[in-house]
């Protein structure tokens, strides 16, 4: 197993660098960089940046648009995209529902989908929590009945992240209550414009608004929308969850942040504060250090080993467990580093660095939000307990 970059690795690392130091949109990674919330224009246009270098769809094989990067590539084009401070991909299109798409679309849908995924003119949002099934998934009662050639939804959608963005809406539905749970679940994908829709904003802890909660009344679903067969959803979704949990690591996005807090640690003392001279402060970071190296290690050794042929499988819910608690560990040291000055929360839009005629330390403006809105990195994507299960059952066989 070779965990070594290549010189043609470090040839491609610069180019992207330079990418995003001279073409990427500034005005977005500044917004980043104060904590605001990205708006739609500001997905649309990262996105098309990215699509204009064919960049946007990086895991999609090249017949479909994408660039034919190996494992390693993709890696440093993350870490770089992070490194910049730029914003991640929206994962809903790209990452989860096209190769969904070109996987076990027919072709008209992969005509229909595809482009507009790939260059960033679609948004999707997606349809799987409820108010009543969440890690016991398959338990879920949004109902789709099937008549002349079109299917009625009814029901209700929750958590669903970024949904007052988006243009259409990939939703697991019940189409049968008789046999086994899993076996009645059909995948249905419908434009979000369609009659009958309501999209109720859920404000987060963090003052954010990303989360919704989408309810479907009589709802008119052309069957032209629906993907593969009729209650064979929960393989695609299945299928989809994997993709969906390989992305979690963001070591660089950690990196940054440490860097970040250790260059608090010292200018903390025009505040008032010492850190450095407290006992076990220094220990702590570089627990968080050594953690974050040990994160780096495994990715690397997951990309090896798909390199080699191999598939990541149930090691992606090893990623997940280990790469979100240390996201919660460095947010919570960070709120410690900044003491009071992080207390308030401010609003989205008005995220300062200086208020009034009190200065407050650089990036403690938006550390509480940040902080708050981490904890649910333990909750989205199936919960970190049942990642354990997982582990537990499929890895240590136990
Ligand atoms: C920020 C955010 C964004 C999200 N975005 C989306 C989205 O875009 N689309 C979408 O469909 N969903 C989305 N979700 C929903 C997310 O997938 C669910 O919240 C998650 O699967 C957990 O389900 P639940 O909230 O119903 O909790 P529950 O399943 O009710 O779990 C409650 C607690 O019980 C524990 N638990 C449950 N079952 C077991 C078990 N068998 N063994 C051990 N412990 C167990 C859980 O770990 C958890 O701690 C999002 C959630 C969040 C927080």
């Amino acid at each position: 197993m070779d965990l070594s970059f290549s010189n043609e690795d470090d040839e491609f690392r610069l180019k992207v660098r330079h990418f995003f130091e001279h073409e990427y949109p500034r005005e977005i990674i500044e917004k980043l960089r104060r904590g605001c919330s990205p708006s739609k224009e500001d997905y649309q246009k990262s996105e098309s940046a990215l699509a204009n270098r064919g960049w946007l769809t990086v895991n999609w094989p090249s017949e479909y648009g994408g660039p034919g990067w190996t494992p390693n590539q993709k890696h440093i084009f993350d870490e770089e995209l992070e490194r910049a401070g730029a914003l991640n991909v929206v994962p809903m299109g790209v990452i989860y529902v096209g190769p969904v798409i070109y996987t076990f679309g027919s072709e008209e849908q992969k005509e229909r989908w595809l482009p507009g995924i790939s260059n960033s003119t679609t948004f999707w949002a997606q349809g799987y929590s409820e108010p009543e099934s969440g890690s016991d998934l398959a338990s879920l009662q949004c109902s789709a009945k099937l008549e002349d050639d079109t299917y009625t939804v009814n029901g209700s959608k929750i958590w669903t992240s970024l949904g007052q963005m988006a243009d259409w809406i990939f939703c697991l539905v019940r189409t049968d209550n008789s046999g086994r749970k899993q076996e009645g679940i059909t995948f249905l994908c419908f434009d979000m414009m369609s009659p009958g829709i309501q999209v109720h904003p859920i404000i987060t802890i963090d003052g954010k608004h990303a989360l919704n909660r989408i309810d479907f009344t009589d709802v008119k679903v052309p069957v032209d929308g629906r993907i593969g067969e009729e209650g064979k959803g929960w393989t695609y979704a299945n299928y989809l969850l994997g993709h969906e949990r390989t992305s979690y690591a963001h070591v660089t996005g950690k990196r940054r942040q440490l860097e970040a807090i250790r260059k608090t640690a010292t200018d903390m003392s025009s505040y008032g504060s010492d850190l450095l001279q407290e006992p076990g402060f220094v220990q702590s970071l570089a627990e968080l250090e050594c953690r974050l190296a040990a994160l780096e290690i495994t990715v690397l050794r997951t990309l090896a080993s798909v390199a080699d042929g191999g598939a990541p499988g149930e090691e992606s819910s090893i990623l997940k467990v280990i790469a979100t608690e240390l996201a919660q560990d460095i947010t919570e040291f960070d709120m410690k580093v900044f003491g009071s000055y992080a207390a308030p929360r401010f609003p989205d839009s008005t995220l300062p660095d200086n208020f009034g005629n009190l200065s407050v330390p650089p990036g403690a403006a938006p550390a509480m939000a940040t902080y708050l809105g981490t904890r649910a990195q333990s909750i989205y994507g199936g919960t970190n307990e049942i990642q354990k299960n997982i582990i537990a059952k499929r890895i240590l066989g136990l």
